[in-house]
């Protein structure tokens, strides 16, 4: 295969290569992660928007869908839209920072995830479970009709779930 000889040194490639040189590395979309993110996944239902996750949270953001199904377009993309504002301004509000030097950035965004829940650091999975149930119950949409709020709390219900459980 004569054709794939310089592909090893793409800066010797001429202007065909150029593209290589440009492209930077897109970082996963899931707040707090910074794997690369090469799985893409509709932004919303419908979309040509894209979001892009590492392998783990396009997983996890696709069992998420689920959730949506109850909603209209226009809600879901509005919770969505929610969703990724807040999870930004969670980071620039200091609510993730980093209080105690030391403390790794799993085990932060673990406390975060915890506190969620209404946990504390000891809990166990069994712990974990039977809250995550109690609050995915009390915030779920339908039973909190009428109030905006709810969904977005019902979201972070179960990403912090995703991320405690093992
Ligand atoms: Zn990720």
């Amino acid at each position: 295969m004569t054709r794939s000889k310089s592909w090893g040194f793409p800066r010797w490639g001429g202007y065909g290569n150029t593209r290589r040189e440009t492209v930077s590395v897109r970082m996963c979309d899931w707040h707090g992660c910074d794997e690369p993110g090469d799985c893409p996944a509709p932004k919303f239902r419908d979309s040509p928007e894209r979001f892009w996750f590492c392998q783990e949270h396009a997983g996890a953001y696709n069992r998420n869908w689920n959730y949506f199904k109850g909603l209209t377009q226009e809600e879901a993309e509005r919770v969505q839209r929610e969703e990724m504002k807040r999870a930004r301004g969670y980071q620039d509000s200091g609510a993730w920072r980093d209080t105690s030097s030391g403390v790794t950035k799993e085990e932060r965004e673990r406390d975060a995830a915890l506190e969620v829940l209404g946990l504390d650091g000891t809990a166990d999975q069994a712990e974990i479970k039977a809250a995550f149930r109690d609050m995915a119950k009390k915030h779920h949409p339908d039973a909190n009709q009428g109030d905006a709020k709810a969904a977005e709390r019902f979201k972070s219900i179960m990403a912090a779930y995703e991320l405690l459980r093992e």
